[in-house]
Parts: structure tokens; C-alpha cells; sequence
């Protein structure tokens, strides 16, 4: 165990069964699925011990110091319809540290046009759907007249497509998008400007399902669906400190640099949940990990084809980080076009930088880049800078470095979403969570929440134990 261990509380009343025993639930997994369900699971009033085999919580969404500077290890954000990752942030009181745009608006830079870069942007008016988005689109410079024509009449054939229905997962939205009148352009300049960042593929990689599902509730569900949150501090100090405080009041044991090697299920339906020189019994174990390390953890029998889990692809998301001697830029993000630079952040205040400024590109379905060495991307992302952001011609670069990470996302593929197990295995009193799950969601913040929710009332029910109806609330309303 790590340092610092405690005594695991000892909850009595509502939590003991008739023999008076305490029900202990172990998490596996301290990213958002396993830190949701173990908070989840406390509320409930059971007892809960959390296993994290890094030193710190928070997963794939974390932070970590560098020459003084705090770096996220890529930029995050949420939109308003995330309701269950915003759900996590109140859960945490930290909602004010990531707060939501008041109305979408994202500016558009194009940096490849004869007359210099050009600006559009991307926002809504106090309209119903689909007339939110009207005016924007209307006005959206990065498109022809005929462009944005046929992007409003795709996107109202959008609006009837069923995400849930399987037929869906077994097609491609690029061919969806050409067979409905979309050019290579508008699929740049659009679908594919919103759908890599969120689903972290291109549209002729991506399930119709899925991006179905993305396009329909951010852009086609309530008028604010899309307005866009971030981290206005670092990821850890969300994910990780407020998490861990937010656990520890809810009195969950939490243990970090702790790994599990092994879960066996005893006689009487018990579990065994191994760590290096321990043993822990558990009346409910969730699985909160990785697919693949889920498929390795899981006992004999736990899933029909457990092969289904290693076939589930990863995908990768580089993130490029640059330091300036000066304030380069004045937004707080925008997206690009014409450049391989994708989604640019000014990360300074974050940081805590305190002179110059910090910008982090975000590079999603990073397939070609994600292991270019530094000084060839340095060589690559310095000039498109300079091309996108007039103010950083003339400053100096006071640091240059790239995170990656090769497997940040489940590959959105067609055929994945019959590959994505739901909460409950057939074991009994084994759950899976995890943003791989079957959320309907993406790889992301929100559905790696969903996924914890959806774990925590399945083990709650085998428990035993009421539902919180504040926090299932939000499941019911999906
Ligand atoms: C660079 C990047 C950018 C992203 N951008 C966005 C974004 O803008 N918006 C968004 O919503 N999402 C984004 N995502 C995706 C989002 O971060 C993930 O979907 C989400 O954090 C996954 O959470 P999780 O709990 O399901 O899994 P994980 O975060 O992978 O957590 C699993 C945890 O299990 C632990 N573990 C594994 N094996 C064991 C074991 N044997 N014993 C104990 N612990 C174990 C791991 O250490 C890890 O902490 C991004 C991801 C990355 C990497």
C-alpha cells in the first residue's frame, strides 16, 4: 500500500446487511469512471475503497510540473449538454474552476487563403434549433454559398438518423457526409473541424453512430448545447486535489501507486482483489481501467468473447506546447484551417506562467505525428504559427515541447459500438466502467463520468442498496 494508507472507515446503520458486516466495494482505476463510481457509491452509503496504480488520480486527464510550469498532459474541454461531467465538476466543487462559455462562439482562422489569413467564426444566436446556428452558418466565410447550403440540408438529415441504431455503427460518416452532397471543403472546414476534436477521427474513420450521436446533441438538441467548457486551472488540480478531497469527505479510502495484479471470486460470491503484498475481500468490485488492462483482469467467464476487448483500436492525441517571451495571441483559443495546426489554447494563466505566454495545440487522430521526433515538429508548428498568429513573428520561443499520448481515445471506428460491453459482467458483483464502455459516447470526459454512474447503480442494485436519485437523475434524462 502507498504511503499514507488509512484505515478504511468503518460505515455501520443503513450499510450493514443483518449480520451487521459493512458491504466493501473496491474500485479499480482512478480516472473519471473510477473516481465518479466510487464517489457514486459512498453517497449510497457504502463503503469504498479506491485503487489507483499511479501516484496520482485522474487517468488520461492530468497535469505535471515542468521548469516551473504546470502542464496539462492535453487540453480538455466539455460542452454544456455534458451533463454528467458537469454533474462530476459540481460533485468535486469545482464547476467555477471549469467554467462554460455564455454562448458558443469559436473563431475560425484560415490561414491559407491569397489574401492572408481570413476569420470566421462559429457561434450561436438566442434562437430555437436548428435557427441557432443559422446566422453563423449563413455567414461562415470558409464556405461557398452552394457549401453552406447542402451543410444545412445535411444536418437536418442529421436530426433523423436514430444513433442507437446499430445499422448506423456499421457505416462511415465520410460516406454519409459524400452521399449527402458534402465536398471535401465542407468537410474540412466543418464536420471534420468539430468531429476530430471530438471524436478524435476523421470522418472516414469514424462510426455513423457515433458522430451521429456527437453532432446531434451538441449541435441539434438545445440551443446551448455546444457552448464549450474548459479548465481555467490545471487538469490535476480538478481531476486529482479537488477528486481526492471530494473522496476523502465522502469517506472513501483512496490508494494510490497501488496496482491491481489479479480479482478472484471467492466460494460464497466474494471477491479477492490483489495488490503487491495484500489482499483485499470485496462484496462488489468495478473495473474502472483501460480495456486492455480490463481484458487481462478479468476472471474466466466474466464476459462472452473477453477477445472483444483487444479489439477495440486506440487512437492518439499530441499535444504541442509553446512558450513566448510575449503575449502572442488575445483569444482564448481558436481553431485553424489550412495548416496542420488544429485547436490552439493559451494555457498562460493556467499555468502559472507569470511572463510571456503558453499556448498548447491540440493535434487529435495524431496517426502521422504522434511519433515525429521534437525538433521535426518544432521545425513544422513554429512557421504555421507564424502564419496563423501574426504577434508571434517577431516573438522569441522561450520553450518548445510535445505530450503524446498513443492511446488517449478508443478508435471511433464503425463496428466499435458492438464491441463496447455495458456495466454489468457475468460475474456477479463485477462491474465495468471505463469511457470505452457502452456509454453511446465517444472517448471522452462525459462518458467516462456516464460510465462510473452507470457501474455504481448496477453494483448498488446487487447491494442491495437505494439509487441516489440526485446523481441517477442525470441517466434517466440521457
Ligand atoms: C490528450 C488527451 C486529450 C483529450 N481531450 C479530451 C477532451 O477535450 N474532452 C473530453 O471529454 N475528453 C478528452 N479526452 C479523453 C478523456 O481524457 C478520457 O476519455 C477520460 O479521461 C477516460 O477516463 P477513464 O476513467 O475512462 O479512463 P482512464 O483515464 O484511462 O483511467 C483508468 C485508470 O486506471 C488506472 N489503472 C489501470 N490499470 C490499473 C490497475 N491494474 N490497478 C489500478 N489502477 C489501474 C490507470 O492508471 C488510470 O488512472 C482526452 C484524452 C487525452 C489523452
Amino acid at each position: 500500500m502507498s504511503d499514507g494508507a488509512r484505515p478504511a472507515p468503518e460505515h455501520s446503520g443503513p450499510t450493514a446487511p443483518a449480520d451487521g458486516t459493512p458491504r466493501h466495494a473496491v474500485v479499480v482505476g482512478g480516472g473519471l469512471a473510477g473516481t465518479t463510481a466510487a464517489l457514486a457509491l459512498a453517497d449510497a452509503g457504502v463503503r469504498v475503497t479506491l485503487l489507483e496504480g499511479r501516484p496520482r488520480l485522474g487517468g488520461l486527464a492530468f497535469s505535471f510540473q515542468r521548469d516551473g510550469l504546470t502542464v496539462d498532459n492535453g487540453q480538455h474541454v466539455y460542452l454544456r449538454c455534458c451533463t454528467a461531467y458537469r454533474w462530476f465538476l459540481d460533485r468535486i466543487e469545482g464547476a467555477a474552476l471549469a467554467p462554460l462559455q455564455d454562448r458558443l462562439d469559436v473563431p475560425v482562422v484560415d490561414a491559407d487563403k491569397p489574401e492572408g489569413r481570413r476569420l470566421g467564426r462559429l457561434r450561436r444566436d438566442p434562437l430555437p434549433v436548428p435557427l441557432h446556428l443559422g446566422r453563423s452558418l449563413a455567414a461562415y466565410p470558409h464556405l461557398s454559398l452552394a457549401e453552406r447550403a447542402a451543410v444545412g440540408r445535411a444536418a437536418l438529415a442529421l436530426k433523423g438518423l436514430d444513433p442507437t441504431d446499430p445499422a448506423l455503427d456499421t457505416q462511415d460518416f465520410g460516406g454519409w457526409l459524400a452521399a449527402h452532397g458534402q465536398s471535401a471543403r465542407a468537410v474540412e472546414a466543418l464536420w471534420d473541424l468539430v468531429g476530430v476534436a471530438t471524436l478524435n477521427a476523421v470522418a472516414g474513420d469514424a462510426s455513423l453512430g457515433l458522430a451521429a450521436m456527437v453532432f446531434k446533441t451538441g449541435l441539434l438538441s438545445d440551443p446551448g448545447a455546444a457552448d464549450i467548457g474548459w479548465a481555467h486551472v490545471p487538469l490535476g488540480e480538478l481531476h486529482d486535489r479537488l477528486a481526492r478531497k471530494a473522496l476523502d469527505s465522502a469517506g472513501v479510502r483512496t490508494e494510490v501507486r497501488t496496482r491491481v495484479t489479479s480479482l478472484t471470486q471467492n466460494g460464497n460470491g466474494g471477491w479477492s482483489v490483489q495488490v503487491p503484498g495484500e489482499s483485499l475481500h470485496a462484496d462488489a468490485v468495478v473495473l474502472a481501467v483501460p480495456q486492455r488492462e480490463a481484458h487481462d483482469l478479468l476472471p474466466p467467464g466474466a464476459l462472452d468473447d473477453p477477445g472483444r476487448l483487444l479489439r477495440i483500436g486506440t487512437a492518439p492525441i499530441l499535444n504541442v506546447h509553446v512558450v513566448y517571451d510575449r503575449q502572442v495571441l488575445a483569444r482564448p483559443f481558436f481553431a485553424a484551417l489550412g495548416s496542420p495546426v488544429q485547436w490552439v489554447f493559451d494555457r498562460t494563466a493556467a499555468s502559472g506562467l507569470t511572463g510571456g505566454q503558453y499556448l498548447a495545440l491540440s493535434q487529435s487522430a495524431a496517426q502521422d505525428e504522434i511519433d515525429t521526433p521534437v525538433a521535426e515538429l518544432r521545425e513544422r508548428y513554429l512557421p504555421e504559427l507564424e502564419r496563423l498568429i501574426p504577434g508571434t513573428r517577431t516573438a522569441r520561443v522561450r520553450d518548445f515541447f510535445v505530450t503524446r499520448e498513443r492511446t488517449a481515445t478508443f478508435a471511433p471506428a464503425p463496428g466499435v459500438g458492438r464491441l463496447r460491453p455495458g456495466a454489468r459482467t457475468k460475474a456477479s458483483g463485477l462491474y465495468l466502467a471505463g469511457a470505452w464502455t457502452a456509454t453511446g459516447w465517444p472517448a471522452t470526459m462525459e462518458s467516462a463520468v456516464r460510465s462510473g454512474v452507470s457501474a455504481a447503480d448496477a453494483a448498488l442494485g446487487a447491494l442491495g442498496r437505494p439509487r441516489p436519485r440526485h446523481l441517477f437523475a442525470l441517466e434517466e434524462a440521457a
